[in-house]
């Protein structure tokens, strides 16, 4: 398989090279020359196989020969050897909760499987390689998980001062050895701004082999199909499949189910449930992409103002807006609508949304109303404990934490405070450099 920069003025490239370098370097992001046809058979009989078994169907053709079988199918194993159940919220919702890994969020799968290969093409090339990653959440805590101790590649993290939770910040700052934390004074779209500028700066790209973890990079995006297979498989109604409702910010996971959709993967309709940070809802009314800068809200994970994967739908529909219409609808959700939502699920339906997913459910409810016919599900992206300073005040419950998070809570943090400026960020990279 080989892909092409969507901005058409790079070389194409294997799976690998466009797993090292992360974004082409026309700045576009990497794209499949075409998108495989996954077999009927295994669409017909997917009750009878394993989730690793569909996770190699799924992702085999997207890697090529950049890995051999036996190496794939391990990292597949290591990448998925945790729950992702389809559990019932009300008769027509139903919520397929992804935040059973180690970081308690969907980010897990995709940065687990993206540090495997990139530690096998590493360990191939005896190259050591600096991973620069912008997280406005979760992406920093799974990056960093995924990445500890792997020989051969650094990590550095910037994040938005003030606006991760505390959760997410202990699992990003409390590591150490091979995961730098830089705390930044600005927001996400500042810190991605800044790693996007050290992406083009020649001087540091002749020093250290830089390459993004971000959901831009083909690795992560890729396996995020699998969490659609999962749930079409313990989907009840297999003759009506779902409406599925995902929390978008980035968009790289509803991306990433609509490649399966296109790939023959049944789908009624994907909702795109986005918070105040509203590009993409407006864009679907308009057909006018206007990035704006973000603002806070309570899923702050989905707090972006120019989402990098939106280009990857355009192509997905080569750029046809009314074929994107047919299989896409967005919404933009208040945080007050977000925190109702969350209290009446909870006392209604005994079931505890965390303000992402509840973002989700409110979307697809309002979908359902309008199309009484059909049942859906919402991704329930992470777990409620990431976010309890939101989720308490509202339920007026504490939510038990569990004893792993406890723990971490203690650690101390350790993260070093830069201004939202790209050239600082390049005397530090500079700087990791000489002490390699
Ligand atoms: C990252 C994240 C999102 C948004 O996912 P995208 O792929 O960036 O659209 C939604 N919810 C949670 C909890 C996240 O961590």
């Amino acid at each position: 398989m080989q892909y092409f920069s969507t901005n058409h003025q790079s070389p194409e490239v294997d799976f690998k090279q466009a797993t090292i370098n992360g974004q082409a370097p026309d700045k576009g992001l990497y794209f499949p020359e075409r998108i495989p046809a996954i077999p009927k058979e295994l669409i017909e009989n997917i009750t009878q196989y394993s989730n690793e078994e569909i996770a190699y169907q799924v992702l085999q053709p997207y890697v090529g020969s950049s890995i051999p079988e036996d190496i794939l199918r391990n990292i597949i194993a290591e990448t998925i050897n945790f729950d992702i159940p389809l559990v019932k919220i009300t008769d027509t919702i139903f919520s397929l909760e992804l935040y059973h890994g180690p970081t308690l969020a969907f980010k897990d799968v995709g940065a687990r499987f993206m540090s495997r290969c990139l530690g096998y093409f590493v360990k191939e090339q005896h190259k050591k390689v600096t991973v620069l990653v912008a997280t406005s959440g979760d992406t920093g805590g799974a990056v960093a998980n995924g990445f500890y101790g792997v020989e051969g590649i650094e990590v550095v993290i910037l994040y938005p001062s003030g606006k991760v939770s505390s959760v997410q910040e202990k699992q990003l700052t409390t590591l150490g050895k091979n995961i730098h934390a830089l705390e930044v004074a600005g927001t996400f779209d500042d810190c991605q701004l800044m790693v996007k500028q050290a992406f083009t700066d020649e001087a540091l790209n002749e020093r250290l082999f830089l390459t993004s973890a971000n959901s831009i990079n083909v690795a992560r995006w890729l396996p995020q199909q699998l969490y659609y297979f999962f749930a079409y498989k313990q989907w009840m109604d297999k003759n009506n499949p779902p409406v599925i409702s995902v929390p978008s910010g980035n968009f790289g996971n509803i991306c990433a189910g609509i490649l399966a959709h296109i790939g023959g993967l049944p789908v009624q309709h994907f909702i795109a449930a986005c918070n105040a940070n509203d590009v993409v809802p407006s864009f679907m009314q308009t057909e006018r992409y206007e990035p704006k800068q973000s603002v806070a809200t309570i899923s702050n994970a989905m707090d972006v103002g120019n989402p990098s994967n939106f280009i990857r739908i355009l192509e997905i529909f080569h750029h046809k807006f009314k074929d994107l219409q047919n299989v896409l609808s967005s919404c933009s959700i208040s945080d007050d609508e977000t925190r109702t939502t969350l209290k009446s699920v909870y006392h209604t339906k005994q079931y505890l949304l965390d303000p992402h997913g509840a973002v989700g459910f409110f979307a697809l409810q309002n979908y359902i109303q309008q199309h009484p016919d059909q049942k859906g599900i919402v991704l329930e992206t992470a777990h409620p404990v990431k976010f309890y300073d939101v989720v308490e005040p509202v339920i007026g419950e504490a939510v038990p934490i569990p004893a792993t998070i406890r723990e971490q809570m203690q650690l101390e943090k350790k993260s070093i405070q830069i201004n939202a400026d790209g050239d600082l960020l390049k005397a530090f990279l500079l700087e990791l450099a000489v002490n390699q």
